[in-house]
């Protein structure tokens, strides 16, 4: 009976360290295909600037993140579209300029659109025109709209003959309202300023 003991007792007991072992096997691994999920599929090595960017959406709010929230700089990786990832290249792209998508919706003004990077691959020269991410530095993007303004001609020629419009000292509100979130402020001001007219065009703009 002793035996019998003996061997029930470290069975038992073996029973409820596998279960424990098995739980922190489980465990460790969750956390390895975490870590692997973060680091080849959620997050890149910024080239230029070296910070650890996450990729998750839910920090962009952009499907396919393509350069460095910090520094604005990118690598030339897609070919034909976004997020397709085929070119060869793969050199780091330089943030160049800013400039305007406008819209095809009818009622949108020359001056208005969505605010994007162009960047300029170091080593081929491609140009390519990106959207910001929603946690993308706007102090940067500032400086980066400061400078493309002092924009050597011949950059400015190769952007116009792509039909690509840097954002121009004209566009200035239209660029803050973008990174700062000025908009509902300028539109406060703005129909306080012009008073019943801006209600009226506002109505003909809607009936139409
Ligand atoms: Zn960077
Ligand atoms: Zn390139």
């Amino acid at each position: 009976m002793k035996k019998n003991y003996t061997l029930e007792y470290p069975c038992r007991h073996d029973k409820k360290k596998d279960r424990l072992k098995n739980h922190r096997t489980e465990e460790r691994r969750e956390k390895k295909r975490k870590q692997k999920e973060y680091d080849t599929e959620t997050a890149f090595r910024c080239a230029h600037c070296g910070m650890l960017v996450n990729c998750s959406r839910e920090y962009s709010g952009v499907n396919n993140r393509n350069h460095c929230p910090n520094c604005l700089w990118s690598l030339h990786v897609d070919l034909y579209k976004a997020g397709d990832r085929k070119a060869e290249c793969r050199a780091r792209m330089r943030p160049i300029g800013l400039t305007l998508k406008h819209s095809p919706k009818k009622y949108s003004s020359e001056t208005t659109g969505e605010l994007m990077i162009i960047h300029e691959c170091t080593a081929c020269g491609k140009i390519s025109i990106n959207r910001i991410a929603a946690d993308d530095s706007p102090g940067n993007l500032l400086a980066l709209y400061e400078s493309s303004a002092r924009d050597e001609p011949h950059q400015q020629a190769k952007l116009k003959d792509m039909g690509i419009l840097p954002v121009s000292a004209a566009d200035l509100t239209t660029v803050f309202s973008q990174l700062f979130s000025w908009q509902s402020i300028l539109e406060e001001f703005s129909a306080a300023e012009q008073g019943a007219e801006v209600s009226l065009q506002e109505s003909s703009t809607i009936g139409e």
